[in-house]
């Protein structure tokens, strides 16, 4: 399987989305398009969805799409075994009002699969930037985004409320203010971005949010 993004699929799932510009859509059609780049197992275009979700995520967000006919990655699972944890902890820290609460379970599966990739969250979801994420995280998770108020790289963050939550304690010091790994943890997340600038490249697209914020205008 070739190690690169699918922009024919991060195209047509912009051009079928009722939401082009917002976070979640964004989320949802960067990780199924960059599905290649992730290690085997984790292949899929989202890891772990039944195929009621599929439509349903489908009818929700890319109407037209063809999701049902995305191959998927059948290779056992690898070296990920925290997968299902990260999805738990997620799916646990939903906004208690979110519209509905599938969509905050697909996103919960869609972070967790982001997270099986080498590179910053944002990016792995194909986001345009990590403002996007704390968007995200704001609207559909809350909590955490609480909880990481102090801006931790998520990835780490995630990490570290696993760990907490199995008592296991992993750091290096009791507190991050005493740790010689905080540049590690809270450094800036600066990086390429994966895929090319959302609504621009989606010619008959959906007609623009009112005000004419563009991608940018939600980071
Ligand atoms: S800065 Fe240190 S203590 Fe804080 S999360 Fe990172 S490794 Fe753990």
């Amino acid at each position: 399987m070739p190690a690169h993004p699918d922009l024919a699929l991060h195209e047509r799932l912009l051009r079928c989305a009722r939401e082009p510009r917002e976070a979640a859509t964004l989320a949802l059609a960067g990780v199924m398009t960059l599905a290649a780049t992730r290690p085997s197992g984790y292949r899929s275009p989202i890891v772990g969805l039944s195929p009621g979700d599929w439509a349903a995520l489908e009818a929700r967000f890319f109407p037209g799409a063809g999701l049902a006919l995305l191959p998927r990655d059948e290779a056992p699972r690898g070296e990920f075994d925290e997968f299902d944890d990260l999805v738990r902890l997620l799916a646990e820290h939903a906004a208690p009002q979110a519209r509905d609460a599938s969509t905050a379970r697909w996103l919960a599966h869609a972070i967790a699969t982001a997270c099986t990739a080498a590179n910053h969250l944002w990016q792995d979801l194909g986001l345009p930037g990590r403002g996007v994420l704390n968007q995200l995280m704001q609207e559909h998770f809350p909590a955490l985004r609480r909880r990481n108020g102090a801006d931790m790289k998520w990835k780490k963050f995630f990490y570290r409320c696993l760990c907490e939550q199995a008592e296991v304690l992993i750091c290096k010091a009791p507190s991050c203010s005493a740790c010689s790994d905080r540049a590690l943890c809270f450094g800036a997340e600066s990086g390429r971005v994966l895929l090319p600038p959302a609504i621009e490249s989606v010619s008959g697209a959906q007609p623009p949010l009112a005000g004419g914020a563009g991608v940018r205008g939600v980071r």
